[in-house]
């Protein structure tokens, strides 16, 4: 398990506690890498992995991994807020149509194309790309 350690490393280095909500929380994106996971999944992981979890304390803790990069928030039509797992990705953006919901990740000569962009209009480099963009399929785009 050496991904949950180096996530773990994180929060230590960071002077933040590792309670058993955070740990399991860590956990459950970690074994859910490739999925798109909701807050009510999230919610009813913890509800039975850990005793006394509160909705707001779970919600912070999100947004905690938010914040260190871990996880990105993504909104789904069909599915609404979901979180992806992003930590060690080199390309964080995402774009997502917004008929059917289908959510690809942007691939790295779309990242360095924007990279460029960013370097020669705004002088700014090494920017952390997570974005996401809203709009239409190949499938949906004449409907
Ligand atoms: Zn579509």
């Amino acid at each position: 398990m050496k991904k949950h350690r180096d996530l773990v490393s994180i929060l230590k280095a960071k002077n933040l506690r590792l309670t058993p909500a955070r740990r399991a929380l860590i956990q459950y994106i970690l074994d859910n890498k490739s999925k798109h996971i909701s807050l009510k999944e999230i919610y009813e992981f913890l509800g039975i992995k850990v005793e006394g979890v509160n909705r707001s304390s779970v919600y912070r803790n999100i947004e905690l991994l938010k914040k260190l990069d871990i996880i990105q928030e993504l909104n789904l039509p069909n599915k609404g807020k979901c979180f992806q797992y992003v930590f060690d990705k080199d390309v964080h953006h995402f774009y997502i149509c917004k008929t059917c919901g289908k959510a690809s990740r942007g691939n790295k000569e779309l990242f360095e194309k924007i990279e460029k962009a960013l370097k020669d209009i705004h002088g700014f480099s090494k920017a952390n790309l997570s974005m996401v963009f809203y709009g239409f399929c190949e499938k949906c785009k004449g409907h």
